[in-house]
């Protein structure tokens, strides 16, 4: 291994050049700062997007509230506007320093996207957002809509016939099928989901029950990709949803930001230079907590630090942009497996247009082991009744690890966090989680338990 040749160096030499690797490799938990990250105005110099991006999309989705709120009658109580709870979790704050024996200094709270609306996770903001503009693209474009409209005429047969004509095309570990295929079956288009290995299977029989066509691969998620793109790409009429390339994506996942700022407000959680915000992404491709963590940034600024959390096994978000590589390699280059029970972070090659775009203002990455996913899982169905997926758990181990790593502390140290700590947010970012049949949540939940019996959270 040590020999092999990665881009013209050997796997030795990438060790020598980045410290982590070796730890990285051997799929012990890491916790990486970012050493490019810049001040957000210098960053912002080198992103082709903008706040007025995001703003158009926000708009987008607000035309669309009269017709989401018509057909999914579940969206009627935040009229149309597809948004999750944000909530205090002290309960949990208080278990996970039981469970590790570590402090985390300031408030941690959750931002409950396992309960948005339609699909039930983070895919539910950029997946669905992509498949509107696209049906609103199309309508225009015939001369049958125009942004005046009360969208709620999409809900007919003349329209439904229309988008009947195309189609759309879509690789998933799991979450965004269910997105893209919830949504483009309501409208009315053909779709087509492309499942890798990893997608469990009631997701896929989901997505049958709705008309969807579901492809299964025995392959990780790059395979679903390439045939994914390669079935759209033979068909004029049919639109490929690309998770590595698409802005669309990407700024449906930034609204998320603006929407947030309000709901701390709201809650009474200030942030500004002595109030620092915290924030822990899940991340597989890279687009959803890329999107966010963009949205964020707008918003906050300097003032939010901004974290992706992937598995132990899986960690190619945090190899693309440490070597600077981004989708040049795969975890599996690396000798690493990509296997995990984090099913939404299954990715072996990160998003090169998401770690090129936060190339500078993301703070930094850390890894997290499948254990502890699910010791945190059945911790927090004990302490605040929340379910979630073992994927979404990924963001909620952030602030112990932040804390009691070496290069945590020298993050918070060099960027003169110390003594505001006390005064600082946490928010795990909880991606998905509420359309997991009872009798799978039942599982995971005892194999939490079945863990914590076994070992101690702090146990290496
Ligand atoms: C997809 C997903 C993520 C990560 O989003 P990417 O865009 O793939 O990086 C995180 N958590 C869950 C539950 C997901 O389904």
């Amino acid at each position: 291994m040590e020999d092999k040749i990665l881009q013209g160096k050997s796997i030795k030499w990438w060790k020598e050049q980045f410290p982590l690797m070796d730890n990285i490799i051997s799929t012990k938990e890491v916790f990486w700062a970012n050493p490019k990250a810049k001040k957000f105005l210098d960053a912002v110099k080198n992103i082709s997007l903008n706040e007025e991006d995001v703003k158009d999309a926000e708009k987008r989705l607000e035309r669309f509230a009269a017709y989401v709120s018509k057909v999914f009658p579940e969206t009627r109580k935040t009229r149309g506007i597809i948004e999750s709870p944000v909530v205090k979790i002290p309960a949990m704050q208080k278990k996970m320093e039981e469970m590790s024996g570590g402090k985390i200094q300031g408030q941690l709270i959750m931002k409950c996207d396992n309960d948005l609306a339609i699909s039930g996770s983070i895919k539910a903001r950029g997946g669905i957002y992509e498949v509107l503009k696209h049906a609103e693209d199309l309508a225009m474009r015939n001369n049958m809509l125009k942004e005046s409209d009360d969208y709620s005429i999409i809900d007919s047969d003349k329209f439904r016939e229309f988008f009947s004509r195309y189609s759309i095309a879509v690789a998933s570990t799991g979450n965004l099928g269910l997105s893209i295929g919830i949504m483009s079956a309501k409208l009315g288009f053909r779709v087509y989901v492309h499942m890798s290995a990893d997608a469990r299977q009631w997701k896929k029989d989901l997505l049958r029950s709705k008309g969807v066509t579901v492809i299964e691969y025995k392959e990780d998620y790059s395979k679903a990709i390439v045939e994914a793109r390669r079935q759209a790409s033979l068909d004029p009429n049919m639109y490929f949803v690309d998770d590595e390339n698409s802005t669309n994506l990407f700024l449906g996942y930034a609204v998320a930001a603006y929407r947030l700022r309000d709901q701390l407000k709201k809650i009474h959680i200030t942030v500004d230079e002595n109030h620092p915000l915290f924030v822990y992404l899940p991340c597989g491709v890279g687009g959803g907590p890329g999107g966010v963590a963009f949205g964020m940034k707008l918003v906050f600024r300097d003032n939010v630090h901004c974290f992706f959390a992937e598995p132990t096994h899986s960690p190619c978000m945090l190899l693309g942009l440490m070597t600077g590589l981004h989708d040049k390699i795969c975890v599996q280059d690396f000798g690493i497996d990509g296997i995990t029970e984090a099913d939404g972070l299954a990715v072996g090659r990160a998003s090169k247009f998401v770690g090129k775009t936060l190339e500078e203002l993301i703070s930094g990455c850390y890894t997290v082991e499948d254990e502890k996913l699910y010791m945190l899982l059945s911790a927090l169905i004990d302490s605040e009744n929340i379910l979630l997926e073992p994927s979404a758990l990924a963001g909620v181990s952030g602030p112990l690890q932040l804390f009691k790593d070496e290069a945590g502390k020298k993050y918070m140290e060099d960027n003169a966090l110390k003594d505001k700590m006390k005064g600082s947010c946490h928010i795990a970012w909880a991606t998905g989680g509420s359309m997991v049949p009872e009798e799978v949540m039942n599982s995971y939940y005892k194999t939490g338990k079945d863990i914590l019996l076994n070992r101690k959270f702090s146990d290496n």
